[in-house]
């Protein structure tokens, strides 16, 4: 059902940030598809970062890397685990990347001697973003990141407000994401912020169509009305978005709202396909009554931020759905767990997974994760980082390689695991040293791996050829796989080119598998990845133990 030029839908926060506006994005994208309607997600970040690959978890959440191997903002994950489309390097842009563009072509002399300006550079190289490269789609859904009135926003609006009037008529449609505070002590939900969000866009020339206003309980009629007057949108077109139990309830509840019928209807379209919501209605049923629960402790660094963590903690929900099952995530902080002794705690729980992470401090708490699993028989899923404290964990204490360590925090150790000064990308040699940039610089995006037949992973991905996204620098040596294989490590995954291990486990142990990859990107609630539903149905053995 692809018409010509796609249609665009802008997407805009307000009031204050964290308002769920990529959630919200993702869900009115998975509510067309439900359509039959083909779309496309993207994400414009006003920031002068030149991606966030450089940024701190908490600063920024996690790094989300797609395919092509793009570092960009999460909230593609969300656009993926929701739409199943993979995103691409062209589905995420910031300000800096944009800056650098125009300021390497105007070193070019491609500008032919005119002034350099914001507007209609800047703002032209931000059209030509959203709306290069659409694909064959029927919407594109365009999201700008940060609230309006930032500072730095104001290009991306003035470009939307431009775009506006240079697509046809009914070809794209503004939704503007904003907050309904309830003030306890009226016993009141405030139209107020609404209403100056939307005077602050519209005083950029920009008139939002739809408001979908984000509030912790109903909106009442009278509210509704108030802010339709108030903010010269229709009333119908006043959506509410309730905070939901589960992120994977949203489309359904957005739906309920009317969004996606009001949406089509600002684009007068007539006799839509109805919405086959069933594969939602499923997802959510089976999240209200899981048939048991298991307990994962995660030991990483930045605990406290759970959206450094995201696409970890919503893969282990997937492994849930896999197994009808709720998973409760234990934060473990890992430098506290490498001096508490927490052997009590882990009694309690049915697996730990140690996610990926940079640098030395917490890396002993890791190893030390991975050795109490290793002992304990606890299920263990170590994802990059936690990979590679696993296999130095299995040299340190199953080979005897006493001082076994990684060239990333220690050059006196012996390197189990080292700096990767080369590799080969596409049947082409990549090179690097230790003075390279740190940005974009890592083996980033998807690369192939072949299993060992007869293995955990063999098992639970059923082939033995797989394509899995890395984002790292460090690799573990492939010169020591047969030291460790000699004491009960199995290197199960190795590149193509029988260079690099990407995945290593203990046969003789219930589930402990660890991976140089990032498996948490490519999984989705429809389709959960195959080793975290390994690793939760695991889990769940174990949690019949106890
Ligand atoms: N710091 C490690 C490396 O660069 C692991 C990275 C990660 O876990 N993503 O190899």
């Amino acid at each position: 059902m692809v018409s010509n030029t796609p249609r665009y839908i802008f997407i805009t926060g307000g009031v204050v940030s964290s308002l769920g506006k990529g959630l919200a994005s993702a869900a009115l994208g998975a509510l067309l598809q439900s359509r039959g309607y083909k779309v496309r997600l993207r994400k414009l970040d006003p920031y002068l970062n030149v991606d966030p690959g450089t940024m701190s978890p908490y600063q920024h959440g996690e790094v989300y890397v797609t395919d092509d191997g793009a570092e960009s903002d999460l909230d593609l994950g969300h656009y993926e685990r929701f739409t199943g489309v993979s995103a691409t390097q062209s589905d995420n842009i910031t300000t800096g990347r944009i800056y650098s563009n125009i300021i390497s072509k105007e070193r070019k002399g491609e500008y032919l001697g005119a002034t350099v300006q914001v507007i209609p550079h800047v703002t032209n190289e931000i059209k030509e973003f959203i709306t290069s490269d659409a694909g064959n789609v029927d919407f594109v859904l365009c999201e700008v990141g940060g609230t309006v009135g930032d500072i730095e926003g104001l290009p991306f609006f003035e470009a939307l407000r431009q775009l506006r009037q240079e697509l046809p008529i009914n070809q794209s449609c503004h939704m503007h994401v904003t907050l309904m505070p309830f003030i306890a002590a009226a016993g009141e939900m405030k139209t107020k912020p609404t209403q100056h969000s939307v005077k602050e866009l519209r005083s950029i020339g920009i008139q939002p169509d739809i408001l979908l206003c984000r509030a912790e309980r109903e909106i009442s009629d009278s509210d509704r009305k108030k802010i339709s007057r108030f903010c010269n949108v229709r009333e119908s077109s006043v959506i509410q978005g309730l905070d939901a139990s589960s992120i994977y309830t949203v489309p359904l509840s957005y739906h309920y709202e009317g969004l996606d019928s009001e949406v089509l209807s600002h684009f007068n379209i007539k006799n839509a396909p109805s919405a086959d919501l069933s594969k939602w209605q499923k997802i959510s049923d089976t999240l209200k009554s899981p048939d048991g629960e298991v307990i994962i402790a995660v030991v990483g660094k930045y605990t406290v931020l759970p959206d450094a963590y995201k696409s970890i903690t919503e893969a282990l929900v997937h492994g849930g759905i896999a197994n009808k099952v709720k998973v409760k995530i234990k934060w473990l902080e890992a430098e506290e767990f490498e001096n508490n002794d927490d052997i009590e705690l882990l009694k309690s729980i049915h697996g730990i997974l140690v996610p990926g992470g940079f640098g030395q401090r917490g890396s002993e708490g890791k190893i030390k994760a991975a050795n109490l699993a290793r002992t304990m028989l606890l299920p263990y899923f170590g994802i990059c980082f936690g990979m590679q404290m696993a296999v130095i964990e299995a040299a340190r204490n199953m080979a005897g390689i006493e001082h076994a360590s990684s060239s990333e925090f220690d050059m006196e150790g012996e390197n189990i695991v080292g700096l990767m000064t080369e590799w080969s990308k596409g049947g082409e040699k990549i090179h690097r040293n230790l003075e390279t940039d740190l940005g974009g610089t890592m083996r980033l995006g998807q690369y192939p791996a072949i299993l060992t037949k007869g293995s955990v992973v063999e098992r639970e991905y059923g082939k033995l050829k797989i394509s899995e996204r890395h984002r790292h620098r460090y690799e573990v040596n492939i010169d020591y796989k047969e030291r460790l294989e000699a004491v009960g490590m199995l290197f199960s995954g190795i590149s193509p080119d029988g260079l690099l291990p990407e995945i290593v486990e203990i046969p003789n142990h219930p589930w402990f598998v660890g991976v140089q990859y990032h498996p948490e990107l490519k999984s989705r609630p429809f389709e959960p990845h195959p080793l975290f539903s390994g690793f939760i149905k695991a889990a769940l053995m174990q949690s019949r133990l106890v």
